[in-house]
């Protein structure tokens, strides 16, 4: 065995070991080959990190099997694994086995052989371009201008409707039609409630490119088509690459262009495992990849309501800006944004579910045959049933929260740990029969607007059933594969006149028969102790009027109403005239003031355990032991805390927040805090602690 080759593999958590391993091998194996290696009685997939070594005379078990047929991950690829896993301080095993498709881990070499020599099954069609792309606008001209002649990183920052997708196409255009084996990689939040994106990508470059140029990359895919996407990504055989945060680490060697659509959305951050951002991961792949290909490798961030780090980042170079930020101020077809109304809840009775002004104005749209859309973020009946007689509510045994109402299968359902009872007859404390729904869900508006509706008829034929049609989309209401996709066709095509849901419907859908949307309790979020709530609010909200008038002959009679107990709140404020930076300025000022992020950063340590006293005392025993680490004098640690929900199936939670005015301290900080840790889990003499995890950047503290 003539050398020595390090592999990378997925360790148990928490192992001892860290870093690559050391095999023998009869071949000079180049870094970045897939290989099958023993592991004490198992046998895994591993990755080759560094160029092979002669042998040491250690006694090293050999390499099992190659995988050979496809070039090895490249440079970049390893760079950006290596980063991730150092910097969301997770081990790198773990970080490059769940960046490849786990259907790889399971095939063995006569597999591996069959699986390479399989050709594809769809047969290529040629496709014909039934419509031509539009012409871009001015603003569209201009963004594209920059993009392509600057290197960036890009903030598109673009009113919805203003035609950021049509950008991106032409993007993406333009960095294929430069060279042969160029690659672009489309991020968006949650692929599964945007095929239209898909659709227009399709539609766009399958039949220049062939359908197979495209591939999509996300959670919702079998193991076998994951596979598909991803050997035709690191082949190049795949020119488009669309995905969800997952795609960020696509073996794509031509990468020349990175989209990441609606780059402020909180799902571009992973929330388990490696807690990794997907969106600032984009911004350095761009980087790794520029440096070493000796052609830039763009980044383009697009949104209508940016995150503030974003943001922040795109203020003018003179200032410390690093991200250029091209501006789309203007809708499309000269369309105007919603007009945005109050409603003051204060001046109406208490308990009023929907405001009568509102009411009217809905029935007045489903008159002229226009849809609404009422957003409630809130599903089921009910969040909490309640005794009239006694104290009784409806909380779940084994969470600290309430179990919700859902009416339809009469069930008590918690949205924490997932236990489920049918509803009981009567008080299981008192024994009475008079259990009541408290506060209101999307179920109970659906059927209060679809009794409030009852006797109304929307335009339609004689003889036609012309009753008003009420649908909720929720995640109870699309639970079913293909239920989201059947139910926004239905919206689609006019079966519906007044929509009912959750943010899912406020996100992306180009809905073109929406003229009114409606938040109908959005203050919750205004006094929330999370920082960011806010941010996450107003976002929501200017997505959500993005829904409305998106047909620009429509646009000017186009309204998003806001029902709320805080009409003067400067949130609002903003909101009303569509006024995204000075909501953004404020907020930052604020942060600024606060030293909170971007002005600092954060991470948060989190534990799990079987008392909170556990879960809190090892985290407070960590946190005894900084003095004389790297970094520490510039960290600040806080206390430890219970988490917002702190019971979830019965297992207790805390966290504690780190905090410092440079990013360089704290990551050195916690790489050395790491071993503190380890060392108090193992050593520590703190009884029934389950787990825990460093979350860098976090988005929920
Ligand atoms: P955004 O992503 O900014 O919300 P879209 O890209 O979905 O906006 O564009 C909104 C609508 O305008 C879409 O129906 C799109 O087809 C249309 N559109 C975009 N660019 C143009 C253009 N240059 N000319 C005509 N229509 C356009
Ligand atoms: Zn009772
Ligand atoms: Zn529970």
């Amino acid at each position: 065995m003539p050398f020595t080759v390090s592999v990378v593999v997925q360790l148990p958590a928490h192992s001892a070991l860290a870093g690559p391993l050391s095999y023998s091998c009869e071949q000079a194996l180049a870094p970045g080959s897939l290989v099958r290696v023993p592991l004490g009685r198992r046998e895994t997939l591993g990755v080759v990190w560094e160029a092979p070594a002669p042998p040491d005379g250690a006694q090293l078990k050999p390499v099992t099997t190659v995988l050979e047929g496809i070039p090895p991950l490249n440079a970049v690829w390893r760079q950006l694994v290596g980063f991730a896993a150092g910097y969301y301080q997770r081990a790198l095993g773990e970080v490059a086995l769940a960046a490849l498709p786990p259907q790889l881990r399971e095939l063995d070499a006569a597999q591996w052989h069959r699986r390479l020599r399989r050709k594809s099954r769809e047969t290529e069609t040629a496709l014909q371009a039934d419509v031509p792309p539009p012409a871009p606008t001015a603003e569209q001209a201009q963004a594209l201008a920059r993009i392509q002649s600057e290197d960036g990183p890009f903030l598109l920052y673009g009113s919805t409707g203003s035609g950021k997708t049509e950008v991106y196409l032409r993007a993406v255009q333009a960095a294929l039609a430069a060279d042969p084996q160029a690659q672009a990689l489309v991020m968006v939040p949650e692929i599964n409630l945007t095929p239209q994106l898909e659709e227009r990508f399709v539609a766009r470059f399958a039949p220049a490119f062939g359908r197979q140029a495209l591939v999509s990359m996300h959670s919702g895919m079998t193991p076998a088509q994951r596979l598909a996407s991803w050997l035709a990504a690191h082949t190049g055989s795949a020119r488009i690459v669309l995905g969800t945060r997952m795609a960020v680490f696509a073996s794509m060697p031509g990468l020349r262009l990175i989209v990441v659509d609606e780059e402020h959305d909180p799902s571009y951050k992973q929330q388990e495992g490696a807690r990794y951002s997907a969106r600032d991961l984009a911004v350095y792949r761009g980087r790794l990849e520029s440096r070493h290909g000796g052609q830039p490798c763009r980044v383009l961030l697009g949104s209508a309501t940016p995150s503030l780090e974003s943001w922040h980042h795109s203020r003018p170079a003179a200032e410390g800006g690093k991200y250029l930020r091209l501006a789309m101020p203007s809708r499309v077809g000269a369309g105007r944004l919603p007009a945005v109304r109050l409603v003051d809840m204060g001046q109406q009775p208490r308990n009023t579910q929907l405001a009568p002004q509102l009411l009217a104005a809905i029935g007045a749209r489903i008159a002229r045959g226009e849809q609404a859309m009422l957003l409630l973020n809130r599903r089921g009946y009910a969040p909490v049933l309640a005794c009239g007689s006694c104290d009784w509510k409806s909380l779940c045994p084994h969470c600290s929260a309430y179990r919700v109402f859902h009416k339809i299968d009469r069930s008590l359902r918690c949205h924490h740990c997932g236990y489920a009872e049918r509803v009981p007859r009567a008080c299981p404390e008192c024994g009475d029969v008079d259990l009541a729904p408290v506060g209101r869900g999307t179920e109970r508006l659906e059927e209060h607007l679809a009794h409030l509706f009852e006797g109304m008829e929307r335009p339609g034929a004689e003889g036609e059933d012309r009753r008003v049609r009420v649908l909720r989309i929720d995640a109870d209401s699309t639970r079913h594969k293909g239920a989201l996709e059947e139910q926004l066709a239905q919206v689609h095509a006019g079966a519906v006149d007044v929509l009912v849901g959750t943010q899912m419907i406020a996100k992306g859908h180009d809905f073109r028969r929406i003229t009114l949307v409606a938040a109908v309790n959005p203050d919750g979020a205004l006094f929330s102790s999370d920082f960011r709530a806010p941010e996450r609010l107003f976002a929501l909200l200017m997505q959500a009027a993005g829904r409305a008038g998106r047909d620009a002959s429509q646009g000017a009679a186009s309204e998003m109403w806001i029902q709320t107990a805080h009409p003067q709140h400067a949130l609002f404020a903003a909101l009303r005239r569509h006024d995204y930076p000075a909501f953004a300025d404020g907020q930052l000022a604020e942060r600024m003031q606060a030293g909170m992020p971007p002005f600092s950063f954060q991470a948060l340590v989190r534990a799990d355990a079987r008392t909170q006293q556990a879960a809190q005392a090892f985290l407070t025993q960590a946190a005894s032991q900084v003095t004389g680490l790297p970094g520490a004098d510039q960290v600040l640690v806080y206390p430890a805390v219970p988490t917002a929900v702190q019971r979830v199936a019965n297992v207790e939670r805390a966290q504690m927040l780190v905090e410092s005015a440079s990013r360089g301290a704290l990551q050195q900080f916690l790489a050395a805090w790491q071993a503190v840790l380890h060392g108090t889990r193992r050593d520590g003499g703190i009884e029934g602690v389950l787990r825990w995890a460093i979350d860098v950047d976090p988005l929920m503290v």
